[in-house]
């Protein structure tokens, strides 16, 4: 009889681990509680744009081995696209200064021995005093470990590691940090390609991972929130949903891949991080300048990395708490702006159709204190595992390591036979 295996929660994580048993041979149910599939990865149309948008902005690297690895399994690695080279074009708009990080294309950051390629006025004593962060501890501080002063930091180190623990760097967790270093910056160029989903997150991520479900037979629920796990001796016996109860057979499995409150309100005593941070997009209707780049790194300003999209420039500031409770022209307003500058649109045109994404709670906080309280993927159910960018990945919280808690989970799951 083929094995049934309940995946809760349609974001990332779950539907990486439902791909992953499904292709294994498993008939997979997803139980997503809202009317969205993708969770935190999704695209919708907006009608203040009258565009089809992402809720965010995301940016993939070519190093991100799962999340390449999962886009192959549903036949959209080629809808994540970017410049040949790891090329990085950088403005800085407080000083009108721009240049270009080249990491080439090796395997090695060899880059870094040549002054022409460097960050400008950078010498090679800045990168190897950042060193320490590629073997530090995960209980210590970014600003414990490395400069975070100078130069290089302001104009490379500082914008990554915002980017990746969307948190001020030097209060991020230093081994998060370096996790990130050793799997981008020092595994060399050939790591470091930008990738963006070229036709919306959920044409490119999710709406094929659907398919493939149920081309073998598998579903989704939309509108199905599980409100509590009915346990008997080791195992989960029984879901149970607002309106139904599905009584679960002795070698059915659950992955539970919802956000940690969620989780925690499900599983008293699952120990979870309970930090978070905001992430604010800015989308704006107008088409890029001829010689946009796709994407272009911005320090000097509010904006932090601006994507130049067929009719649409879109903006990503991280760690945006402090923006959350701006009122939203205004917030317009001045990310506009900053965009007129980095873009070098000609005489500051005038707003045009916007709108402006506040995920409040995009990830969680990447310190020391909160990574300390992520799980693992086995529960106290032998039938009961974990996914979500929050469980102890090793990452912090983006799309490479929501994928690896997925497979994490499918693969226990497939090593209980
Ligand atoms: C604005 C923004 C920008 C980002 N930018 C990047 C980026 O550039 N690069 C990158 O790699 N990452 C980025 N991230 C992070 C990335 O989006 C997340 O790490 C990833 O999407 C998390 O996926 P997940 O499946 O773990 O969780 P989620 O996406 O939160 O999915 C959990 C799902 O579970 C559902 N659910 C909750 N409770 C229940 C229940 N009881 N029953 C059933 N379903 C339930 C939720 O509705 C949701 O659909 C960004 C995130 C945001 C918000």
């Amino acid at each position: 009889m083929q094995k049934t295996a309940h995946i809760i929660g349609a974001g990332i994580s779950g539907l990486s681990a439902a791909v992953r048993l499904a292709n294994a041979g498993y008939r997979v149910h997803v139980h997503e509680a809202t009317q969205q599939i993708g969770g935190r990865c999704r695209s919708y149309f907006d009608s203040a744009t009258n565009l089809t948008i992402d809720n965010g902005n995301h940016l993939l690297l070519s190093g991100n081995s799962h999340a390449l690895a999962y886009a192959r399994s549903i036949g959209t690695e080629d809808g994540l696209v970017g410049p040949k080279q790891a090329q990085f074009p950088f403005a800085d708009i407080s000083t009108g200064q721009r240049w270009l990080l080249d990491l080439g294309e090796g395997k090695l950051p060899l880059w870094v021995f040549d002054e022409a390629r460097r960050v400008p006025d950078t010498s090679l004593r800045d990168y190897l005093a950042l060193a320490p962060l590629v073997w530090a501890g995960t209980g210590k501080l970014v600003g414990d470990t490395i400069p975070c002063k100078g130069t290089l930091y302001d104009r490379l180190v500082q914008p990554l590691l915002l980017a990746a623990l969307n948190v001020d760097p030097p209060e991020g967790s230093a081994g998060l940090a370096g996790a990130i270093v050793r799997e981008t910056l020092l595994a060399g160029g050939q790591a470091c390609r930008p990738l963006i989903a070229r036709d919306g997150l959920s044409a490119v991520l999710v709406d094929p991972a659907i398919k493939l479900l149920q081309d073998k037979g598998g579903s989704i629920q939309l509108g199905h929130e599980l409100r509590k796990f009915v346990t008997a001796g080791d195992a989960v016996k029984e879901l149970q949903f607002g309106t139904d109860t599905i009584a679960l057979g002795p070698e059915d499995v659950v992955v539970l891949a919802v956000p940690p409150r969620g989780a925690a309100a499900l599983l008293p005593g699952l120990k979870t991080p309970t930090k978070f941070r905001a992430i604010v997009n800015a989308h704006f209707r107008y088409d890029p300048p001829r010689d946009a780049v796709p994407i272009l790194g911005v320090v000097g300003g509010l904006v932090e990395w601006l994507f130049a999209f067929p009719q649409r420039l879109s903006v990503t500031i991280s760690n945006g708490d402090r923006l959350v409770d701006m009122p939203r022209e205004e917030l317009a307003l001045a990310i506009w702006r900053d965009v007129c500058k980095a873009a070098g649109l000609p005489g500051e045109p005038e707003l045009p159709p916007w709108q402006i994404v506040r995920e409040r709670r995009a990830t969680f906080e990447a310190t020391p204190e909160q990574n300390a309280l992520r799980p693992g993927a086995v529960t106290s159910s032998r039938n009961l595992f974990l996914a979500g960018d929050w469980t102890d990945t090793g990452l912090p919280a983006t799309i490479e390591g929501s994928v690896r808690s997925g497979d994490r989970a499918a693969d226990l799951v497939l090593a209980r036979r």
